[in-house]
Parts: C-alpha cells; structure tokens; sequence
C-alpha cells in the first residue's frame, strides 16, 4: 500500500479499527500546534495512524507496539512504502512486555479496549512534564454514553471497561482529562500535578 487512500481502504475491507477520519485530523492538528514530537503509540494496526503522525512534520519520532504479528508485518511494509523507517520504529510485542526508560510528549493509547487504565498506569511514567496522553475510542460507536442494551457480551463488556476508565480519568488527582465527541471519542490527559 503507498497510499493513505490505499491504507484506508485495506482496514475498511478487512476490518481493521484504525482511527475514524476527523479523529486522525484531531490528533495530527494537536502534534502540530504543541510542536509534539516524541510519540509513543500503543496498538500500530498496520501502521495508519503512525504515518499520518509522522507526515505531520520531519522532525517528528515515534514508536509504536503491536503485538499481531500479520498486522506487524504489514505496518513495516507500509512504512517502508512511504520511506518513514527512520521515523517511525514498530515493535512486535505485548505492550505489557515492553519497558522504556525514555520519556515521550505524546502517548497514544489506541489498542485492546478493555485495558485502558493497565496502559495509562503503565506508561505514564514515559510521558514528559508537559506531555499528554490521548485515548481513542471513548465513545466506542456511541454505546457508552448510550443506555441501550447491548445484546453482544463481548461489546456490552468493553463499554463497561470504557466507562470504567472515563471514571477513572474523571476522578484523577494526577491527571486533568478533556474529552472530545471527535472520531470515536477521544480524550486528552495533562498532568495536573507537574
Ligand atoms: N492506531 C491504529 C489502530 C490500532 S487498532 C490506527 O489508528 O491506525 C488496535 C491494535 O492494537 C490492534 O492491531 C491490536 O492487535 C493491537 N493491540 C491490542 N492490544 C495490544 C497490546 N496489549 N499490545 C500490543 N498491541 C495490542
Ligand atoms: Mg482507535
């Protein structure tokens, strides 16, 4: 795939959840006014929405986990297409196995819904002083501000994870939460103690 129209299509058709199209344009817009340019993004999918971060500007750096090795291989090839290898490193693992000593300005927290506040506790250590977190999907296609009844139990399980984190990130002491009916939902979290 060498192009972003390419990538869109391939998820659509296979069912990849890369983030909704004024979600990425949120997000793209945010890296460029606050001169973002360390990012740390967890779940790569095939490589999208690390990309589109990384066309934001040259001076922009990102690693990014996936821990599906199809979809790992396929975020490499993509990067390779759009020759941002030096932009963007991609590592194959659970995010649970991953350590960083570095600190970034920007985490993304794109990957398995129900784990939101495991990935936040975990990574907030990386995030800089003046960083931010951003989590997609906090509205997960309306259903978690909706009270219908979700018949899968599988979904009905995650949105009550989603509500589960909002609280969370409603209720912190350490961080202060805007959230955004952009995309999916999107919330933005600074720390209100540094
Ligand atoms: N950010 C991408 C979409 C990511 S979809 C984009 O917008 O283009 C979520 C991805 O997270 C999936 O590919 C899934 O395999 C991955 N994922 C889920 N849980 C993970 C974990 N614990 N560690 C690493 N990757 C994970
Ligand atoms: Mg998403």
């Amino acid at each position: 795939m060498v192009s972003i129209r390419q990538l869109e299509e391939y998820a659509s058709e296979h069912n990849v959840p890369i983030m909704l199209k004024d979600g990425i344009e949120f997000l793209c817009d945010y890296i460029k006014k606050n001169n973002v340019k360390n990012i740390l993004e967890i779940g790569t999918a095939i490589g999208y929405s690390a990309i589109k971060m990384a066309l934001v500007n040259k001076d922009i750096k990102i690693t990014t986990i996936e821990r599906d090795v199809e979809r790992y291989n396929l975020a490499i090839e993509n990067i390779k297409n759009f020759n941002l290898e030096k932009h963007i490193m991609v590592i194959l693992d659970d995010a649970f196995n991953v350590e960083f000593k570095k600190k970034f300005d920007l985490i993304f927290i794109d990957a398995a819904k129900s784990q939101y506040i495991k990935f936040f506790e975990k990574f907030k250590v990386n995030l800089n002083n003046n960083g931010v977190i951003v989590s997609d999907n906090l509205d997960f296609h309306g259903l978690v501000k909706s009270n219908k009844e979700i018949s899968s139990r599988n979904v009905r399980g995650i949105v009550r994870k989603l509500r589960n984190y909002i609280e969370f990130l409603e209720n912190n002491e350490e961080f202060k939460t805007e959230f955004y009916s952009i995309g999916d939902g999107i919330g933005v979290s600074k720390w209100q103690s540094k």
